[in-house]
C-alpha cells in the first residue's frame, strides 16, 4: 500500500516525499487512520518502526485543515536526543505547511528557546523538566493544546518523569486527543495510560521482540579478557559501523580513549558531556566522521543512525528490555544488522531473560585463535535452563568461526578499521 491511500492534504504529501518514503510502516499503516479520525490511541511499539511519522503526519494535517492559534501538539518525550530527532522530522514533514516546530530540552540555554516559542509554535517537542521549568515562567502557554503525544512513556517513567509528566498533565486542556507510545506496558504504565486515554484505539507492533532484521551472538568472556576480546571481535567479526553499550559513564569514557589510542575513529556518549559534545558525537557518527561510538543507555536513546551494521553489548544491559532497546539501533527500517554481546558469567539471568524475548537461545561463540587463559567460553554456568550440564553445541565449521559472513561485509559496508 502507499500514503495515497490516506486523506492527507498535498502539503503533508510533499513532506513524506521530502522524507522519501513511499510505503507505510505497519504501525503508519494502523495507526494513521484512527488517529486522522481524531481517536486516542495507544501504540504498543519499540522504536524503528516509524512510529514518529505515524503520529507526526495525521498532527500536521490537523493543524492545517482547522487553522487556529497558539501551541496545538505537545510531543513529550524522555531524552534530548528523541526531542531533537522528533523536531527535525516534524521539520521536514512540515516542510511545505507553514508549521512551525520548537524543541525543548535542558542541558542548553533557554534563550534561544524562549525566543523560538516567542515567534510563534504550533508544534512544541519537549523533555518534561525543562517544559515546566518555561511554563512556570510563563514563557509557554498549554492552553491550547490539541494533541497529547507521550513518546517512549515506558522510559520517561523509568527515568522518573512520572511525577512531572502528571504536573503537565494539569496544564494542557482535558478535552485533547492524547497518543500514548510504549515499547513495554509494565503495571505502571497501563496504569498511567488508562487514566489519560478515552476509548483508544490500540495499535500493537511487534511486541516487545527485537526486530526480526537482527542476528544476535553471544561471546561469553571473563571480566579482565573483555577489552582484548572486544579488539578482537572488532578487528575481525565487525565490520561497518558499531554502536557499543557501555553500564557506566565512567566505561564509555575509558573505553573510548583505548579505541583511541588502538587508532579506531572513535567518539564517546555518555550523560557528563554538554549537549553540544553529544549532539556533536552524534552527527559526527551519522556524518561517518566516527565508525564507532561508545554509549551509554540513557545518553544513546534515540539515536537515529542509519546504516548501524553492529551493535556491541561491551557490558550486559540490566533488562531483556533495555537489550531491544540498544539493539533496535541496528536493524532499522528493514535493514539488517549484529547484536554482538560479550557477556560475563555473572550476566547468565540476564541472558536468559533475553533468550525468553527472543524465542530463541542466543548462538554462544568462541573467537577463533583468542587466547582465552583457561576461561572455558562454551561451559554455561550451573542451573541455566540448558538441562543436561553439558556445554550447549555450537554452530562451527570446525575452526570455531561462524560460518556465514556477516551480512554487513556482505554488503560491501566498511570495515571500523584502526586508522594506520
Ligand atoms: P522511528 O521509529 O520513527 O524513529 O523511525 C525509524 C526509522 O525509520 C527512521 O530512520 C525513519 O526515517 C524511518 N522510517 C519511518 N517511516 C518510514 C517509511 N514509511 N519508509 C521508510 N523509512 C521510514
Amino acid at each position: 500500500m502507499t500514503f495515497e491511500r490516506f486523506p492527507l492534504d498535498a502539503r503533508v504529501r510533499a513532506g513524506i516525499q521530502s522524507a522519501g518514503y513511499s510505503e507505510p510502516t505497519p504501525i503508519q499503516q494502523q495507526a494513521i487512520p484512527p488517529i486522522l479520525a481524531g481517536r486516542d490511541l495507544l501504540g504498543i511499539a519499540q522504536t524503528g518502526t516509524g512510529k514518529t511519522a505515524a503520529f507526526m503526519l495525521p498532527i500536521l494535517q490537523r493543524l492545517l485543515a482547522n487553522p487556529g492559534r497558539g501551541v496545538r501538539a505537545l510531543i513529550l518525550a524522555p531524552t534530548r536526543e528523541l526531542a531533537e530527532q522528533i523536531h527535525q522530522a516534524t521539520r521536514i514533514f512540515g516542510k511545505r505547511t507553514g508549521v512551525r516546530s520548537v524543541a525543548i530540552y535542558g542541558g542548553v540555554s533557554k534563550v534561544r528557546q524562549v525566543e523560538g516559542l516567542r515567534r510563534g509554535a504550533d508544534v512544541v517537542v519537549a523533555c518534561p523538566g525543562r517544559l515546566l521549568d518555561l511554563a512556570g515562567e510563563r514563557s509557554l502557554d498549554l492552553s491550547r493544546v490539541e494533541v497529547l503525544v507521550l513518546d517512549e512513556a515506558d522510559r520517561m517513567c523509568d527515568m522518573g518523569f512520572l511525577p512531572d509528566i502528571r504536573r503537565i498533565l494539569k496544564l494542557v486542556p482535558q478535552r485533547r486527543q492524547t497518543l500514548f507510545f510504549a515499547a513495554t506496558m509494565p503495571d505502571e504504565i497501563r496504569t498511567l495510560a488508562d487514566s489519560i486515554l478515552h476509548n483508544p484505539a490500540t495499535v500493537q507492533i511487534g511486541v516487545i521482540a527485537p526486530p526480526k532484521t537482527v542476528s544476535h551472538a553471544l561471546y561469553p568472556v571473563s571480566s579482565g579478557l573483555k577489552k582484548q576480546l572486544l579488539l578482537a571481535v572488532l578487528e575481525r567479526r565487525a565490520a561497518g559501523r558499531a554502536l557499543i553499550f557501555t553500564r557506566t559513564k565512567h566505561r564509555a569514557r575509558s573505553l573510548a580513549r583505548d579505541l583511541d589510542k588502538q587508532g579506531y575513529r572513535v567518539q564517546q556518549l555518555q550523560g557528563n558531556m554538554t549537549q553540544n559534545r553529544r549532539q556533536d558525537a552524534i552527527d559526527g557518527f551519522r556524518g561517518n566522521k566516527y565508525d564507532i561510538l561508545v554509549a551509554t543507555d540513557v545518553a544513546s536513546r534515540g539515536i537515529d543512525v542509519a546504516g548501524i551494521a553492529h551493535v556491541i553489548n561491551y557490558d550486559m544491559p540490566d533488562t531483556a528490555d533495555a537489550y531491544t532497546h540498544r539493539v533496535g539501533r541496528t536493524g532499522r527500517a528493514e535493514q539488517t544488522g549484529e547484536a554482538l554481546t560479550l557477556a560475563q558469567p555473572e550476566d547468565e539471568p540476564i541472558v536468559r531473560q533475553v533468550e525468553r524475548v527472543l524465542g530463541e537461545p542466543l548462538q554462544r561463540l568462541r573467537l577463533a585463535d583468542f587466547n582465552y587463559e583457561g576461561f572455558n567460553p562454551e561451559s554455561r554456568p550451573k542451573g541455566d535452563g540448558n538441562g543436561s550440564g553439558k556445554p550447549r553445541p555450537r554452530p562451527s565449521n570446525g575452526n570455531g568461526r561462524r560460518q556465514n559472513v556477516p551480512r554487513a561485509r556482505r554488503n560491501g559496508a566498511r570495515r571500523a578499521r584502526p586508522r594506520r
